[in-house]
C-alpha cells in the first residue's frame, strides 16, 4: 500500500492545487507490476491511468493549474511514456511540444547524452533547434526513480541556453532518492509522491 504525499518543493499556491487533485482516483487506478521489466523493480505501469478518462482529466488538470502561469514556451516529453501529458499540456498552455527520443529516432541534427538508471544504460537525444534562448521550458516525465533519465534530459536542455528550465513528473518513487541527483535550484514538482522503490 503507497503512502502519498506531495513533494517537497512544492509552493503553497502549488500544494493548494495538488490537494484538490483526486488522488485516490490515480492510486486506485495505477497498477504495479512486480518484477517487470527485471526481478526486483515494481514497475508503476501510467497506461493504466492514461486508458481511464477521468485519471487522465484530473492529470491534465493538475498539471495546468501547477503551470498556467509560468510563461512556459515549450515542453519536453520524455520518450515515450513522457509524450502523452506533455502533449496534451502543451495544447493548454498555448506551448511547443518538443520529444527527446532515444537514439537514431530524430531526423535532424541532435544533441546527445548517456547515463545510468535503475536497470542498464541509455542515451537520449533532443533536435538541436528544438529550444532556443526566448524559451522558458518544463521537461515532463512519467516517473521520477534515480533521477538518471530526467538528469540528462536537464543537461540536455540547458546546453541549447534556454531562459529558465522546470521539471516535472506525474510519479516520485520517494525511496530511491531521485531528487538528490539534481542542483539544488532545479525546480521539480511531481503530482504524487510514493514511499518506497
Ligand atoms: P530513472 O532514470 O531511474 O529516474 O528512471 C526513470 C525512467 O525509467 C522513466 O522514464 C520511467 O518511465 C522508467 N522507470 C524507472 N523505474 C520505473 C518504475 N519502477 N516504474 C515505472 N517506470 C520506471
Amino acid at each position: 500500500m503507497f503512502h502519498v504525499e506531495q513533494c517537497h518543493k512544492t509552493t503553497t499556491q502549488n500544494n493548494q492545487n495538488i490537494k484538490a487533485m483526486n488522488k485516490e482516483l490515480l492510486l486506485k487506478n495505477l497498477r504495479n507490476i512486480p518484477d517487470f521489466p527485471i526481478p526486483g523493480i515494481q514497475f508503476k505501469d501510467v497506461t493504466s491511468l492514461f486508458k481511464n478518462p477521468d485519471c487522465l482529466r484530473e492529470m491534465d488538470d493538475a498539471l495546468y493549474e501547477l503551470y498556467k502561469d509560468k510563461g512556459i514556451t515549450k515542453i519536453v516529453g520524455i520518450e515515450s511514456r513522457g509524450f502523452v501529458m506533455a502533449s496534451s499540456l502543451a495544447l493548454r498552455l498555448n506551448a511547443g511540444f518538443v520529444p527527446i527520443r532515444k537514439p537514431g529516432k530524430l531526423p535532424a541534427e541532435t544533441i546527445s547524452e548517456t547515463y545510468g538508471k535503475e536497470y542498464g544504460r541509455d542515451t537520449i537525444e533532443i533536435h538541436k533547434d528544438a529550444i532556443d534562448e526566448n524559451d522558458v521550458v518544463l521537461i515532463h516525465d512519467d516517473l521520477l526513480a534515480t533521477g538518471g533519465t530526467m538528469l540528462a534530459a536537464y543537461h540536455l536542455v540547458k546546453k541549447l541556453n534556454p531562459k529558465k528550465v522546470m521539471i516535472n513528473f506525474l510519479i516520485e518513487l520517494e525511496g530511491l532518492k531521485g531528487r538528490n541527483t539534481f542542483p539544488a535550484d532545479a525546480e521539480i514538482e511531481c503530482l504524487l509522491t510514493l514511499e518506497g522503490k
